[in-house]
């Protein structure tokens, strides 16, 4: 089969070709780039479409829920990159405490 390549990962042979308006309901991590439906996508005024009906089902059969913060993080990286500033905090607060 000479598409074979491109569906070998189904996703994103889906999302690019077929579906492009399903996109705008993915999200996608700025740190890891990792792929998730939107939230919105569970609304039921959304699901009550026809055309959400159809998003909501493909999306949910090959990506799952993921919520982005307003930075664009996943959770997983918010709670990383979170811990990651904190830690720079208390150094800078040890630094400061013993340099001024
Ligand atoms: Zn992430």
């Amino acid at each position: 089969m000479s598409h074979s390549k491109h569906t070998r990962r189904g996703r994103s042979y889906y999302l690019e070709k077929w579906n492009r308006p399903a996109k705008k309901y993915v999200n996608t991590c700025a740190i890891c780039g990792k792929s998730g439906y939107s939230p919105a996508v569970e609304e039921e005024s959304f699901r009550r479409t026809a055309y959400g009906m159809v998003i909501s089902r493909e999306l949910k059969a090959i990506l799952p829920l993921m919520e982005l913060d307003s930075l664009g993080r996943c959770p997983d990286c918010a709670a990383v990159h979170e811990k990651v500033l904190a830690d720079v905090q208390k150094k800078m607060r040890i630094t400061h405490a013993c340099g001024a």
